[in-house]
């Protein structure tokens, strides 16, 4: 499984996976036209698009590159209505086949109340779309803190070596909230040179590890006491450590 990262629009990272056994030609999150067909056209075809979620930056490029390609769209079930061109409904655990892979499905709503996380277990990758961002979490848009928080929750139980591609470059943004309230955090330091060095070379800071999150993330942390203390929430639920965070970070 080869996996080519595509910048989009300002922010934005589209996924194309090459599976060479059977070349079957697949792409995440297609936010624009242009952008991945410039890299979809060396291998000339795509078979599968996948969304994690409706939102215009994760699927305006679906409609352009199915007429082209004659792909197969595939999206939540639940949100059928708001994913241009959806061919294949997805359900929560289920595994779908593209070709010679196999990915499970991860309900995770919150952001939105369809979005889902592509998982491919053999291979220990994860696009996790607007839901887990490396340093972050997406805002809560559709869904409740809880719903949220529950979401996390499921990817934060996933092998810890496991791969992260997420929707964004928001890293840097990130970084810079958990510093502000997990100063204390060795391995976040680390982290942060790492993460500067790339953008310094102009390179994504992506893919991350559910490890390195689970060890650095704020949003994965609201159980840890350092991070508690600096929100004086010392005796408060992980609910209401998260929804703190939460909404400070809305507006930071
Ligand atoms: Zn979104
Ligand atoms: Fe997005």
């Amino acid at each position: 499984m080869k996996i080519e990262i595509i910048p989009c629009l300002n922010d934005n990272y589209s996924y194309l996976i090459v599976e060479e056994k059977t070349n079957t030609v697949s792409i995440v999150d297609p936010s624009e036209y242009e952008a991945c067909d410039q890299i979809i056209k060396k291998y000339n075809k795509l078979d599968y698009i996948l969304n994690t979620h409706h939102h215009a930056d994760h699927v305006d490029g679906n409609l352009k590159l199915k007429k082209k390609y004659n792909s197969l769209i595939l999206g939540f079930g639940l949100d059928k209505g708001r994913i241009p061109g959806i061919d294949i409904f997805l359900k929560d655990n289920q595994k779908q086949k593209i070709g010679d892979l196999e990915f499970e499905v991860i309900f995770v709503p919150g952001h939105t109340k369809g979005h889902i996380a592509i998982y491919f277990q053999k291979e220990k990758i994860v696009f996790t779309g607007d839901t887990l961002f490396s340093l972050g979490c997406g805002r809560v848009f559709e869904g409740s803190h809880k719903e949220m928080l529950k979401s996390l929750m499921k990817l934060k139980n996933l092998p810890q070596e496991t791969k992260v591609y997420c929707g964004h470059e928001y890293t840097k943004t990130n970084l810079n909230f958990c510093l502000k309230y997990d100063e204390d955090n060795s391995f976040l330091k680390k982290k942060s040179v790492e993460i500067h060095d790339k953008l310094k070379k102009n390179m994504p800071t992506i893919p991350t590890t559910i490890g390195d999150e689970i060890k650095s993330n704020i949003f994965l942390r609201f159980d840890d006491a350092n991070v508690k203390k600096a929100l004086n929430l010392k005796d408060s639920s992980d609910q209401e450590v998260f929804s703190k965070l939460r909404d400070l970070k809305d507006t930071f």
